[in-house]
């Protein structure tokens, strides 16, 4: 690094996130429909009149036209800022923490890899396989570039790891491997238990191949980690669902049928865990948050459970 100021580079990787945010967009409308994400340029879904490259500046051009086309004043969703943004924070998140090192390149495709499922997912129930296979392999790539297990080979300095490039490099790849084993099995058997008693399918390949994608990342306890604090995440998020349906449903049927309240509180809980047997929880979205959570506070959090609960 030459004499530039350290905010040169951490605006330049933020603006970087936001172009390549930008890209996940499209990604995002186009790969649960399979098409392609690199032809033809990006058009406005509701009037299909071509962007002007001008309109397509990450942020700025949707804040300019209000959210809306240029050509049909349709809304544009603000999901496309919040993405781009997302993607320009977690950049700049990667390289405040690791600094110029591989590491900071790993978890910026990493975060960009998983930003673009969690949307996806939360808005088809789709995780494409477009995004899951090449992140899987890229995580086993990774794994020989960086070690896939931070706390012991971070503290280590960088040059020592570099001298004994040989037994790293096969430990990092033994671990980025027994992470994608243990964090797919677990959704596969996870997703057998489920469809057993529900009788729906809870879990799908998606699933699978995502957890795979983020055990070659993160490697085996970070993994593990993700596995357990999104299910944690996952079911509180679907109780306060029950919970919120039962007392909206049980103040519907006071006002509207004038019920007793023990007989509105019954026949409401009745119909909120019907809804609840029928609602499929994009559970993509809880791990993929979680596998992000874990690249910044995983170690700390991991840390603070064990001093205070074993
Ligand atoms: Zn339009």
């Amino acid at each position: 690094m030459t004499d530039l100021p350290p905010s040169f580079y951490a605006t330049a990787i933020f603006l970087f996130g936001l172009a390549f945010g930008s890209f996940l967009n499209v990604c995002i409308h186009r790969l649960p429909r399979e098409r392609s994400v690199v032809r033809p340029r990006s058009a406005c879904p509701q009037c299909g009149e071509p962007i002007r490259a001008l309109d397509n500046i990450p942020v700025v051009s949707w804040l300019l036209l209000r959210g809306r086309c240029r050509h049909c004043k349709a809304a544009i969703s603000p999901r496309y800022v919040f993405v781009e943004l997302l993607t320009g924070l977690l950049f700049l998140a990667c390289w405040l923490t690791f600094g110029p090192t591989l590491w900071t390149l790993k978890f910026c495709v990493f975060a960009f890899l998983l930003l673009g499922l969690i949307f996806t997912d939360a808005e088809t129930k789709l995780l494409p396989d477009a995004l899951t296979l090449p992140g899987i392999v890229l995580g086993v790539l990774f794994s020989l570039l960086v070690p896939a297990d931070g706390l012991v080979t971070r503290v280590l300095p960088w040059l020592g790891t570099t001298v004994l490039a040989v037994p790293w490099r096969l430990i990092s790849l033994g671990n980025a491997l027994l992470g994608a084993a243990v964090g797919a099995s677990f959704i596969y058997g996870a997703g057998a238990i489920y469809l057993r008693a529900r009788g729906i399918e809870g879990m799908g390949f998606g699933d699978v191949k995502l957890m795979a994608l983020v055990g070659a990342f993160l490697g085996v306890k970070l993994t593990v980690f993700t596995l357990f604090s999104a299910s944690l995440v996952g079911s509180l998020a679907g109780l306060s669902t029950i919970l919120m349906v039962w007392v909206k449903r049980t103040e519907r049927r006071r006002k509207r049928n004038h019920e007793s309240l023990p007989t509105a509180r019954r026949r409401a809980w009745k119909s909120a865990s019907m809804v609840y047997r029928h609602y499929e929880m994009p559970f993509g979205v809880f791990l993929g948050t979680m596998a992000l959570v874990a690249v910044f506070f995983g170690d700390a959090l991991i840390r603070w459970y064990v001093e205070t609960y074993l």
